[in-house]
């Protein structure tokens, strides 16, 4: 999800510009499990025409972001990526 600091070029170009940043991040009260798939569903849509996706992801990942969609993929599944990378590329930042 980009942010409002703008402080990489990548984030210029991102499909989520002008979005509801609620469909990207949990709401600070509890979120069913039903309510928040249907709220990535439509995050995950936006992504996957994202013309800067994989700049997205490869920051989140980065970054170690804990919450959001970012790059198409929720903070599961961005665990599960990092849990799966062999480990030399888990040190490289
Ligand atoms: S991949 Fe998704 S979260 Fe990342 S910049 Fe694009 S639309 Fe936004």
């Amino acid at each position: 999800m980009a942010t409002e600091t703008w402080e990489w070029g990548w984030q210029w170009r991102a499909a989520c510009r002008g979005e509801d940043a609620g469909l990207f991040f949990p709401p600070s009260r509890f979120e069913p499990k039903a309510e928040r798939i249907v709220r990535e569903g439509k995050a995950k849509i936006i992504c996957a025409v994202c013309p800067v996706r994989m700049e997205c992801l490869e920051y989140a990942v980065r970054t170690r972001e804990i919450h959001g969609v970012w790059g198409g993929l929720n903070e599961a599944e961005r665990r599960a990526l990092l849990r799966d990378r062999p480990l030399d590329l888990r040190l490289v930042d």
